[in-house]
């Protein structure tokens, strides 16, 4: 995708304060980070949003699920507990269309969301 900002960060055309990568998966840092760990799980291969990867059906779903809780042992978050949440269409908030998981902790986190 040309014009994708998360296609860029993957290629290294964009900056971003890369946390943990695989062969398919790149995790980095929220630009606005909402708690003390706020770490975004994407896919290097360009798919929407989640409804997009969950019908990929070639395991990439499963690789950005162990990426984003590998991301919270390294971030030692794991232990305590923590959030990892997808954002999916406009009416759940979604304002980046490649699909990213938020990995978020280091502090409470209240239930509902919002
Ligand atoms: P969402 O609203 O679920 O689509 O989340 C998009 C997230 O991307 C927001 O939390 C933004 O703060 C974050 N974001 C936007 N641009 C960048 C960037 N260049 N580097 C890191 N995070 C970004
Ligand atoms: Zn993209």
């Amino acid at each position: 995708m040309n014009d994708c900002l998360f296609c860029k960060i993957v290629t290294r055309e964009f900056p971003a304060e890369i946390v943990y990568e695989t062969g398919r998966t790149l995790a980095f840092r929220d630009i606005k980070p909402q708690a003390p760990t706020h770490v975004l799980v994407i896919p290097k291969e360009h798919h929407a949003d989640a409804a997009a990867l969950a019908e990929a059906d070639d395991g990439l779903a499963d690789d950005v699920l162990k990426t984003a809780h590998a991301v919270a042992a390294q971030e030692q978050v794991a232990e305590a507990g923590y959030r990892v949440v997808f954002n999916t269409g406009p009416a759940a908030g979604q304002t980046v269309f490649h699909v990213h998981a938020h990995v978020l902790g280091g502090r409470d986190l209240t239930w509902p969301p919002g």
